[in-house]
């Protein structure tokens, strides 16, 4: 336990390298400067700096060696662990962690050069404030950034990234977290579109597609998330039950998108928008494999009975 609540506490601080900044310039980026500028100026979680989380390894260990003493019939467990920590604290690479850090900082070092310094028009009126055309629903996957993909800018897109790019239905209970993104979007921020883009060789729509019959779960939060594309999982199965895995999870990508748009209309606000033109919905879908992405629109119509059914394409494009 001890180590775990070490490992939490742990808090990045570094100093830029003045050396770094001057690589391709004169004179560094003024808000790169030789001192930590990524720290908060009061902490709020006491850092606690890489060297000594050693002693913590060394006192897990000497615990267990005192739980070995005490109780002999949990030998080979405590010898197990031991033999465990003292392979971690063996392979625990200085290195890399200073290497990540560098890239993060080498990153930002770039950005305020090449974009922040070079559009001051842009960034001085998103200092202002934002008013993004699109909210996004996109997969927390690392291959499929909204933004890189579509080529967003900074201020055009209002962006939630979850597993699986799932949208649930309106639960003030448990999904207050994606409520209050949408809320603020469309009431407050006014974006003129909301578009759910799924993506092809998706972690969670396997996940989905691989739960047991039984419903039992084996994780703490995945399996209980992605059940909010079950209506996806359902159609697959009924359309494709005897195609291979690979072509089931490939048309739940899509079909998953598909049950976010129809929770979509289960937010008032969203509602209103819709009847009122002010907003539109769109699925999206990114297929990083093929290098393809496709569009469509959200054909509805505002009955209480709307179900997943209704979803229908009345716009598509695709492009190579
Ligand atoms: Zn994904």
């Amino acid at each position: 336990m001890r180590l775990a609540a070490s490992m939490k506490t742990e808090v990045m601080t570094f100093h830029v390298d003045p050396q770094v900044c001057q690589v391709s310039s004169n004179s560094p980026p003024s808000l790169i400067q030789n001192k930590p500028v990524f720290a908060a100026p009061a902490p709020i979680i006491n850092p606690i700096l890489r060297e000594d989380m050693g002693k913590d390894y060394e006192e897990a260990i000497a615990g267990l060696q005192k739980l070995l003493s005490e109780k002999s019939e949990l030998g080979p467990v405590a010898a197990a662990k031991i033999d465990q920590i003292k392979a971690e604290l063996a392979t625990a690479d200085k290195t890399t962690v200073s290497h990540t850090v560098e890239h993060l900082k080498n990153g930002f070092i770039h950005f305020k050069r090449e974009k922040y310094e070079k559009n001051p028009a842009l960034y001085g009126e998103l200092a202002k404030g934002q008013s993004p055309t699109y909210m996004v629903f996109a997969c927390s996957d690392s291959r499929v950034c909204p933004s890189h993909v579509l080529n967003l800018q900074p201020g055009q897109a209002f962006v939630v990234r979850n597993i699986a790019n799932m949208v649930p239905a309106y639960d003030k209970v448990r999904y207050s977290g994606v409520g209050s993104s949408i809320e603020f979007a469309v009431l407050h921020l006014k974006v003129k579109e909301i578009v759910v883009i799924g993506h092809s060789a998706c972690g969670g729509i396997k996940g989905l597609m691989s739960l047991p019959d039984d419903g039992s779960t084996s994780t703490e939060f995945i399996e209980d998330w992605v059940k909010i594309g079950l209506p996806a999982r359902s159609k697959v199965k009924a359309q494709l039950g005897q195609a291979p895995f690979g072509d089931q999870c490939g048309l739940c990508e899509k079909e998953a998108v598909n049950v976010s748009l129809g929770n979509l209309l289960s937010y008032p606000f969203v509602r209103d928008g819709l009847v009122n033109k002010t907003l539109a919905l769109k699925g999206g879908y990114y297929d990083f494999v093929k290098g393809s992405f496709e569009l469509w629109g959200l054909e509805f119509a505002l009955s209480p009975s709307l179900s997943v059914k209704d979803v229908a394409t009345i716009l598509h494009w695709r492009l190579y």
